[in-house]
């Protein structure tokens, strides 16, 4: 079987590679038992970059994530090099693959699996069977545009200001994104913003809507302000399927979703690229929890957030859903045997390591394929 799939996998620090090593051990299984290869590279980045190398990624992995089908990315950063100069410092190597490759569209995945429906804040009835999709734009907007800074005023005073700005392009691409997405699942994208006191989002609002009129009228499209978005997520999540919004609207409302399920330990996403000439494009797939350094080198950190991309990556780069969804399914198994790494513990209740919840997927995955 050739391994004509190209992965560029990049641990990073902390408990980067504790569960980066678990999923290579699926990634390993897929190879065994679905026939599937990937032609994989491995490489320093974030902080044991700047160690090894004296640079948070050099232009060599640069040019590899550029190369690459997917790229598995774990987490970077820690107290060791927070004294570092902005430019040193290893979240510089997330910011530059986001910049360099150009990806856009941030994907947060809200899923409550039934076995943990307990973990959230939010009442059973109220959480239960949620499944839904955050497409934030991740490279415009209010954090990026111009003009911005801090002036003095005539009168002595100073004023700060940023702009809040979307192109036609920018805003169809990452629509397009979240169209699509609908398309494999329910069927229907809200778009949100602040149509009633923005023009930046009166802009997004019909550019959005006339999109949706030429190329995607099979999808139920409607459009809700950004703060009765946030209520209503707290109020009725399963209303929604997938959310399409701004850069900083979708900032707020992805975490917020992200508590709905209970876990940091538990998220996957994924960022993707536009479509290139060669029908590729970019992607890059990570938990969206950090390098957590108060629990590295511990053996406790849930490696499921970091398995769970890896099944996101197997889904959006390769398009193989049923792949995707084994794994899906052995990590809902598991926690339904009453297996919790510490995050997900209940008071009392005696935790696993990273390592036995690795050894429980791996079984649960040989038991779901037959
Ligand atoms: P964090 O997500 O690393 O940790 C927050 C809390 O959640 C900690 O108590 C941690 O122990 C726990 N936690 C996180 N993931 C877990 C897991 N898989 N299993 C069990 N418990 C888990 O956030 P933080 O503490 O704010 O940041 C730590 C470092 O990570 C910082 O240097 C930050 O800049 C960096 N960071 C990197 C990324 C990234 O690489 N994309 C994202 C967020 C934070």
């Amino acid at each position: 079987m050739p391994a004509n799939k190209k992965l560029l996998i990049l641990p990073g620090d902390g408990i980067g590679p504790e569960v980066m090593a678990q999923t290579r051990r699926v990634i390993e299984w897929m190879a065994r038992r679905r026939m599937v290869s990937f032609d994989i590279s491995e490489d320093l980045v974030g902080g044991a970059a700047i160690d090894a190398r004296g640079t948070p990624i050099t232009d060599e992995t640069m040019q590899a994530a550029k190369d690459t089908d997917a790229i598995l990315f774990g987490s970077v950063g820690g107290p060791k090099w927070d004294k570092l100069g902005f430019d040193m410092r290893p979240e510089i190597a997330i910011l530059r693959l986001r910049k360099e490759l150009d990806l856009f569209a941030n994907l947060r995945p809200a899923t409550v699996l039934d076995p943990l429906v307990d973990a959230s804040t939010l009442k059973p009835e109220v959480v239960r069977g949620l499944d839904l999709m955050i497409v934030r734009e991740s490279t415009g907007g209010v954090y990026f545009g111009t003009p911005r800074g801090v002036e003095t005023l005539p009168d002595g005073q100073q004023r700060g200001f940023d702009t809040e700005s979307y192109t036609t392009s920018e805003i169809e691409r990452v629509a397009r994104v979240g169209f699509e997405l609908a398309r494999k699942r329910g069927k229907r994208v809200t778009s949100v913003e602040k149509a009633n006191v923005m023009q930046s989002g009166l802009f997004w609002r019909q550019t959005v809507t006339a999109l949706h009129a030429r190329d995607y009228a099979d999808v139920q499209l409607s459009h809700m302000y950004a703060d009765n978005c946030a209520m209503q997520l707290v109020r009725n999540p399963r209303q929604f399927d997938v959310i399409v919004t701004s850069n900083i609207f979708g900032d707020l409302l992805s975490d917020l979703a992200s508590m709905l399920t209970g876990s940091l330990g538990m998220l996957p996403s994924a960022t993707l690229g536009a479509v290139q000439p060669n029908g590729k494009r970019h992607a890059l797939y990570e938990p969206i929890h950090g390098s957590a350094p108060d629990i590295a080198g511990k053996g406790v950190a849930n490696p499921l957030a970091q398995m769970l991309s890896f099944a996101m990556l197997l889904r959006y780069s390769f398009d193989m859903e049923e792949d995707a969804r084994l794994i899906e399914t052995a990590a809902t198994a598991v926690l339904a045997k009453g297996l919790r790494t510490a995050d997900l513990a209940s008071p009392g209740a005696t935790p696993v390591g990273t390592v036995a919840m690795g050894d429980a997927l791996l079984a649960e995955l040989d038991r779901v394929a037959g």
